[in-house]
């Protein structure tokens, strides 16, 4: 039985073209691409044509905007942070109820012990961000407004270019954790307000470990890791040359493949949410049907228990997710869920489909010939199971 993995929203397989781009930086290419010798040189020629990848894909105006960072969470860190270092009179902070952790546990830590004024604008039950509460958090003691691009979870799209300028009006700094949304949905960050982004290599087919910080020209910074001058003062610390140039692949192969993977995304993901909701009484998608990521599904099944779900689905050779990947392995129901004001019973029973562009018409098939069974299984297992 062939393996299905659908679960891209947690990571991506890396492409075997950004394999081979890799290889030769942890052999011959092995320099310090600062050292201005025969092996640094060229180490740092490739890493500046990985910025240049980067910045093609995001829109940024310059090269010199991309610094590379260890992936996602540090480069959520070290945007939040630097702000209250570089607005000392602002101390407080606007963001949403469904971030990712790294960013939610950094706001919850800075409550605590720094007692920084954290505003989580609350969602509607689409996962549609309040915006009236929104324009009432904005105010001159905000320092930065970190609202993430797209949702893990349920892959809701919030409108990051309008409340950028919101948040420029009164003279706060602009981040978004775009982790979800780079490589899947077409960017031009030059003709918006953001000042910051962050992005993750092995969220769309490059490697692990290796990300990015996107800074408009002009934003003041402090960087998260004192030490080197690496990355203009940005990020201390020998680049990871192989991650890098990985990456800047990772980044030319998304913005290739990108325009004709949303439409065929789009028609799996579609596809799979049809066919499931046909088959399975009293299942329902999340999140909103509009705005969201071409290659998310996000599916509540009344009645059952998503972990049951999962495990039946990963018997069948189908690998999906039960919340966001940081998450599972907790039993309670996800904070995005919740924040949606979905019943706990039903938040505990979804399950994320996340397509990549190594999906394919028979993954879909697969999901939709052994769904009805493991939900009518687990169903009929709860009804029988005696109650007290
Ligand atoms: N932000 C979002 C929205 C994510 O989905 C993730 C990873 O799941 C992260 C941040 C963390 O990124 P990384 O794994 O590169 O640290």
């Amino acid at each position: 039985m062939r393996s299905i993995y659908l679960d891209n929203n947690a990571t991506t397989r890396v492409d075997p073209e950004v394999v081979e781009a890799m290889l030769p930086f942890f052999t011959d290419q092995f320099g310090n691409p600062s050292s201005t010798h025969a092996f640094g040189s060229p180490v740092g020629v490739a890493v500046r044509k990985a910025r240049r990848q980067l910045q093609a894909l995001i829109g940024a105006e310059f090269d010199d905007e991309i610094a590379f960072t260890s992936g996602g969470t540090e480069s959520d860190n070290a945007a939040i942070l630097s702000a209250l270092e570089v607005m000392p009179d602002r101390t407080e902070i606007v963001t949403s109820a469904v971030e990712h952790p790294a960013v939610l546990s950094l706001c919850a830590h800075l409550e605590k012990a720094r007692g920084v004024k954290v505003h989580r604008i609350p969602v509607d039950r689409h996962g549609r961000l309040d915006l009236e509460a929104y324009g009432t958090a904005l105010t001159h003691r905000v320092a930065i407004v970190s609202i993430m691009w797209a949702n893990n979870e349920t892959g809701t799209i919030f409108p990051v270019a309008m409340l950028a300028e919101m948040a420029k009006k009164i003279g706060a700094l602009f981040h978004t954790d775009a982790v979800q949304a780079v490589g899947k949905v077409p960017m031009d960050l030059q003709s918006t307000a953001i000042d910051m982004l962050s992005l993750s290599g092995h969220k769309f087919h490059g490697p692990k470990g290796v990300g990015a910080l996107y800074l408009r020209r002009g934003v003041p910074f402090s960087s998260l890791i004192k030490g080197g001058h690496q990355e203009r003062d940005r990020r201390a610390g020998t680049e990871n040359t192989p991650g890098i140039v990985g990456l800047g692949k990772a980044a030319e192969l998304a913005l290739k493949f990108m325009d004709d993977e949303n439409i065929r995304l789009k028609s799996l993901r579609d596809r799979l949410e049809k066919g499931v909701l046909q088959r399975v009484p009293d299942s329902f998608v999340t999140g909103d049907r509009l705005e969201r990521l071409p290659n998310t599904a996000n599916i509540a099944f009344q009645h059952v228990e998503g972990e049951g779900v999962l495990l039946l689905l990963n018997r069948s050779g189908i690998a999906c997710s039960s919340a966001s990947a940081c998450t599972s392995g907790s039993l309670e129901p996800s904070h995005v869920l919740r924040a949606m004001d979905i019943p706990h019973a039903v938040a505990h029973a979804t399950i994320r489909f996340s397509f990549s562009r190594d999906s394919c018409d028979e993954d879909v098939d697969r999901v939709l010939e052994v769904i009805t069974g493991i939900v009518e299984k687990l169903r009929d297992g709860s009804r029988s199971r005696p109650r007290g």
